[in-house]
């Protein structure tokens, strides 16, 4: 990797300040799924061995620049002391005389844990004075926040201005294998797109159309790409917008060797609801009034099938609306066969990982991605402002 990694720098003796993603699901004062959290562990328990006093900080959900009680870090603090087997103190500020006091006073192997950085305004505007208001409380700066480093912001982009700034362990995995996937996939390299908005996903699309072998496109995006083709969708959902690109887009591919495969058939439903009427027909057959709202027992076999001998695979989107019941077994199949698959697998974006963790297939994937957003503007080719902003090695 170009950039410098906490394995370039010497830490003893001194104070760290870390970002990292803590930006958890809570429930009642707790964090229901500590996934995150762990992925930090590597780099945590890394830096205190050597003997660095590590102070973290990280947002939490949207307070939109004000202190939002429900948005503490101090749920996020105890997970971490529970995971850690040791001390965690938790500041409920993380700019201010009292963070400087506490951060002057601390000692090799101790840990901190600032409040919120999203309290405020300041960090999504990256304004330069909290920048350098956090990075004084610091000696060296690192950044393990994979899925932060799409935003420009005062903790993952400003404060590298005022300190040595170098790589985590986890955003250098997860940099490492994103890489991997789209400089020298090993081939076939498939492709899987599937979620709500195809808008978020062209640039990735566009990207991949030349390293990527064969692209199946599912879930609420393919309706846009079926509309572009004449189909008739009904009440589906549809990005007016988009479907001049997706037109570009599907001539861009048939000039190409790639395989772009639709859906052949899906599920149509009377209501977008869990309890709605449905059935299963062919794209053509969308009766008026019907929305889709999942792939097809064809389409999902079909797309197993162009999974089976691939040897690269990168998963974003459920292929429908997995949280009903009864219009998750497109997702489902899906998930089973990139488990199945001996390719190199990699999934991204939250819902898809969520559909993975619900099936306890995530042992059986090569690398989930901490970062949904951030790994798709990695893919698109789109530089990440939080990585571009890191010390580059020297050789
Ligand atoms: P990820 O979080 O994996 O990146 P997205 O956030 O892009 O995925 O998309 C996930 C959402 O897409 C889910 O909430 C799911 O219900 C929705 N979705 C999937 N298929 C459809 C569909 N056919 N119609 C409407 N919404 C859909
Ligand atoms: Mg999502």
């Amino acid at each position: 990797m170009r950039k410098k990694t906490v394995r370039d720098i010497e830490v003893q003796n001194k104070r760290v300040l870390m970002r990292v993603d803590f930006n958890v699901p809570l429930e009642e004062g707790r964090v229901t799924d500590d996934t995150r959290i762990r992925a930090a562990l590597p780099t945590i328990q890394y830096l205190l061995e050597r003997g660095a006093a590590l102070i973290l900080m990280s947002h939490l959900g949207r307070p939109k620049g004000q202190v939002d009680e429900g948005l503490r870090m101090a749920p996020v603090g105890a997970r971490l002391s529970e995971l850690l087997e040791g001390p965690v103190r938790v500041l409920r500020d993380c700019l201010g005389p009292e963070v400087e006091e506490a951060v002057e006073a601390m000692q090799p192997g101790e840990v901190i844990l600032l409040e919120n950085t999203r309290f405020y305004e300041g960090e999504k505007k990256n304004d330069p004075d909290m920048a350098r208001q956090l990075a004084a409380l610091g000696e060296i700066y690192v950044n393990d926040a994979f899925g932060a480093a799409h935003r420009a912001h005062a903790s993952t982009e400003g404060v590298t201005q005022y300190l040595p700034a170098v790589a985590g362990l986890l955003m250098e995995r997860e940099l490492e294998t994103l890489g991997r996937v789209l400089e020298e996939p090993a081939h076939p390299f498939v492709v899987i797109l599937g979620g709500a908005k195809i808008s978020d996903k062209i640039g990735v699309i566009r990207n991949l159309l030349d390293p990527a072998d064969a692209l199946l496109i599912g879930g609420g995006m393919a309706n846009t790409f079926l509309q572009a083709q004449g189909h008739n969708v009904a009440e589906s959902l549809v990005e007016e917008e988009a479907v001049v690109e997706a037109q570009a887009l599907l001539v861009e591919a048939g000039q190409r060797a790639l395989r772009l495969l639709l859906p052949v058939d899906v599920v149509v439903a009377d209501d977008f609801s869990a309890e709605a009427a449905l059935k299963t027909v062919g794209v053509d057959e969308v009766p008026a009034g019907w929305r889709i709202l999942d792939i097809g027992p064809h389409t999902a076999e079909e797309f197993g099938r162009a999974l089976q001998d691939a040897r690269t695979i990168f998963w974003n989107g459920p292929m429908g609306v997995f949280e009903f019941a009864p219009f998750a077994k497109g997702t489902r199949a899906v998930a089973q066969a990139v488990a199945d698959s001996d390719a190199f697998s990699v999934v991204g974006g939250g819902d898809s990982v969520a559909a993975i963790q619900q099936m306890g297939l995530a042992e059986r994937i090569d690398h989930i991605s901490t970062g949904g957003g951030a790994s798709l503007e990695f893919l698109e080719g789109s530089p990440l402002p939080g990585v571009e902003a890191l010390d580059e090695r020297q050789d």
